[in-house]
Order: structure tokens, then C-alpha cells, then sequence
């Protein structure tokens, strides 16, 4: 009989997203009239359309692809030099990235997952807790962790807290490890990291020649001038990070599905016998072996981002957004509860009221107000005694939202 990935029995059985279904179900179901007035304000996805610039390049180019003379086949699997220069014009000339240490792929989830493909055995991997639950099960198929313990937490994996008195930027760990994954602005907090904190965490990296995996998929959303946008704004972190973006959240590409990695050709990794190797010409093979490509269209949809018009529309879709993460702060401000984010990321992140815990607080949010928010815990230990809320709404759905908090947790 064929053996399987026994890793794969040590994964946690998607605990959150479907006990939340669970418990939205059997609530709508005791409770039609609920089910109708129901406002989700939990999953991390976009809600308005695709902006008419990235539309409009799409159709072009599908019409490119019905004509025998603009008809394109396979393409580069590091993605079209169009796109791959744009980006790197559009977003990183400052800090000097160039267009071929970008890597065009159909989304960060898969990019920040395949990307263990090329490290060894015997990494030690440090992960925030709450975090971003792609990092930890994609170590566990790989056989990076041991078991996971009652409380959710894996043998093996170094567990960075997360707190509101470490504004949830983790503290340098103690001891030496040799991946950390690092996204700011954060889900699910809404925080950022300052230049500060980065220098630190760059600093610790090349001293341990650690490397840094940054997820900057929401740095669209950053309106502080301060707030560091690229971890390669911090001097030095070409020889100890790459960087993951996608179009996803900015451009609304969530169904469209585009996105890159940034791998400096500086950044290397060791072999056993510590012969230094660029990662660079590890994924470039990884790559061309594994992927074929962004699609034609969906590449020229997203370099559409970069356009005069496309810049205005993805600039009013941020707007949009983060009116609404306001509105929902405001509100939770106005009941006394402390609250975090919603300022440069479009997830705002509350502490619970006293006494009641995050799955507490999500029973009450939908018996009471019938809004779907995502318990703190759900994302890790660190998380209990917080709840998120997504900004990614419509304006009439946030006033709403914010209505019934007033009216029913007050
Ligand atoms: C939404 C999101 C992404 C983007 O994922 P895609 O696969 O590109 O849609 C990456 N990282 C985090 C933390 C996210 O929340």
C-alpha cells in the first residue's frame, strides 16, 4: 500500500474557520430571522470589485491571446519582464531591488508554504504567536515540527508572543534560530512593526545568519510615513530576508489570484557542510521545475496596478477600506474597549471585555449584534482574551456593524 506524509496526521483539523461555520450554522438555523439581518466580518477577504484599469488590461489581454499574432504560450515561470519591472520600478527603487530578484507567482499562500521546499531538515523556525496559521501547518507537512500539544502548539517550533505590551512585535529570542516569519501590518493583529524593531530583528538575523520571512501582504494599507513599508528599507536585510506581496488585498486580486516574492541575489543559505549557497538560484530551479507561470491575462491585470489609473483606484479601494477599519474602531473606543490595528492594516483587534474570553466574545457578537467577528484564539494561545474584525466590507455593512455594537454591547 502507498505510504503517506504521516505529517500530515499531525495537523490540527483546520480547527477555526470550521468550528466558526459550526457555530454560525447551528445559531442561523435556531434562528432564521438572525440568518437574514447576519453581517461577517471575519474572513480576510476583499469585498469591492475589481478596479476598471486591471479589468480593462485583462480584456485586452485575452483578446491578445484569440489573435495569431499576439497569441502567447507558456511564459517565463519567473513571470513577464513587464510585470517583473514595474514592480520593481514602481515599488522598490529606493531600496534598490532589481527586476530580476522578483518572482511572479499566483499567491503569497502558496509562495510563503512552497518556499520550505528549498530549506533542509533541522531548521530551527520561529513563528508569532497569534499568527498567520499558513506559516505553522506548511512546517508541519514538512516535517519541520513534532506533535502538537493540548493548547495547539507544536513540538519544535520557537512560539514569539505577541503582545499588547510588546505592541505585538515579538521580543529578539534568546536563543539562536534560523527561519522567522514576520508579517507587518499583521494579521491578525493590525500592527506594525517600527524601524526600530526591524533594525533589531535585521541585526539578530545576520549575526545567527538567520533569514528573515517578511510578509508585507498588507502594505498598501500603511498611511504612517514612519511605518516601514519593505523589510529592505532596513540597511543589511538583502543578505538576511526575502519578502513576500501579493495583489490580493490591494488590488482585490483575491479571486484573481497574483502575487511575488523578493529574493536578493545577496540572501544565502548553507549546506550541511556549510558551503554558502544563494536562495536565489534555488527557487529560480525550484520555480522552473514546480510552476509554469502566472497566467498571461492575470499578469497583465496586475501590472495594471502600476498605471496612473490603477494607482488612483487601488489608492480609493485603501481609502475605502480603511474608512471602514476607522469607523470599526471608533465604535469598539466608544464601549471602553482597548483596541489595536485598524490604523495601517484592515484588521482591527480588540480585547475582549473582562471575564469573557474569545470565543466568548464570539458567541455574544453573534447571539446579540448577529456579526461574525474571528476569535483571538483561533490563531494562537496569545490570541485569547482578543477578537478581530475585518474592515474588508462594504460602508453600509460597517455603519451597521457599528450600530449594534453600540446598541446590543453597550
Ligand atoms: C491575505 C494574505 C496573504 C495573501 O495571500 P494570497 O495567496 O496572495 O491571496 C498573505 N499573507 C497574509 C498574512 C494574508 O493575510
Amino acid at each position: 500500500m502507498a505510504r503517506i506524509n504521516d505529517n500530515f496526521l499531525k495537523l490540527k483539523a483546520g480547527y477555526l474557520f470550521p468550528e466558526i461555520a459550526r457555530r454560525v450554522n447551528a445559531y442561523t438555523t435556531a434562528n432564521p430571522d438572525a440568518a437574514k439581518k447576519l453581517i461577517r466580518c471575519g474572513i480576510g477577504d476583499v469585498t469591492e470589485p475589481l478596479p476598471e484599469s486591471v479589468r480593462q488590461a485583462m480584456h485586452d489581454a485575452v483578446d491578445e491571446q484569440g489573435n495569431r499574432e499576439t497569441f502567447r504560450g507558456y511564459g517565463p515561470e519567473q513571470g513577464y519582464d513587464f510585470l517583473r519591472e514595474a514592480i520593481a520600478e514602481n515599488q522598490f527603487k529606493e531600496v534598490g531591488i532589481s527586476a530580476d530578484e522578483i518572482f511572479i507567482s499566483d499567491g503569497s499562500k502558496c509562495d510563503t508554504g512552497n518556499i520550505l521546499d528549498i530549506f533542509g531538515p533541522g531548521n530551527k523556525i520561529a513563528i508569532t504567536d497569534p499568527v498567520y496559521p499558513v506559516y505553522v501547518d506548511t512546517n508541519v507537512m514538512a516535517g519541520n515540527t513534532g506533535d502538537a500539544d493540548s493548547n495547539g502548539a507544536y513540538e519544535g517550533l520557537v512560539y514569539l508572543p505577541c503582545t499588547a505590551e510588546n505592541q505585538f512585535v515579538p521580543a529578539i529570542p534568546e536563543e539562536k534560530v534560523d527561519l522567522i516569519y514576520l508579517c507587518y501590518p499583521n494579521n491578525p493583529t493590525g500592527a506594525t512593526a517600527t524601524r526600530d524593531q526591524l533594525e533589531a530583528w535585521v541585526k539578530y538575523a545576520r549575526e545567527n545568519k538567520a533569514i528573515i520571512l517578511y510578509d508585507a501582504a498588507y502594505e498598501a494599507f500603511v498611511q504612517e510615513s514612519d511605518v516601514p513599508k519593505s523589510i529592505f528599507e532596513i540597511e543589511g536585510a538583502k543578505e538576511c530576508a526575502m519578502e513576500f506581496r501579493s495583489f490580493s488585498k490591494n488590488g482585490g486580486f483575491t479571486g484573481v489570484r497574483c502575487a511575488y516574492v523578493i529574493i536578493p541575489k545577496a540572501l544565502k543559505g548553507t549546506t550541511e557542510d556549510g558551503t554558502e549557497v544563494p536562495i536565489h538560484q534555488l527557487w529560480s530551479r525550484r520555480h522552473s521545475t514546480k510552476f509554469n507561470g502566472a497566467s498571461y491575462p492575470v499578469q497583465r491585470g496586475a501590472a495594471a496596478v502600476f498605471s496612473e489609473q490603477g494607482k488612483k483606484e487601488v489608492a480609493d479601494l485603501i481609502e475605502h477600506y480603511m474608512g471602514n477599519a476607522k469607523l470599526l474602531r471608533e465604535a469598539c473606543e466608544k464601549l471602553g474597549l482597548q483596541v489595536f490595528g485598524g490604523i495601517n492594516a484592515p484588521y482591527v483587534w480588540v480585547g475582549c471585555p473582562e471575564s469573557v474570553d474569545s470565543w466568548g466574545m464570539f458567541d455574544r457578537m453573534l447571539e446579540e449584534a448577529n456579526v461574525v467577528i474571528t476569535p483571538g484564539a483561533g490563531f494562537g494561545a496569545a490570541g485569547e482574551g482578543y477578537f478581530r474584525i475585518s474592515a474588508f466590507n462594504s460602508r453600509e455593512n460597517v455603519e451597521e456593524v457599528c450600530r449594534r455594537i453600540a446598541e446590543n454591547l453597550g
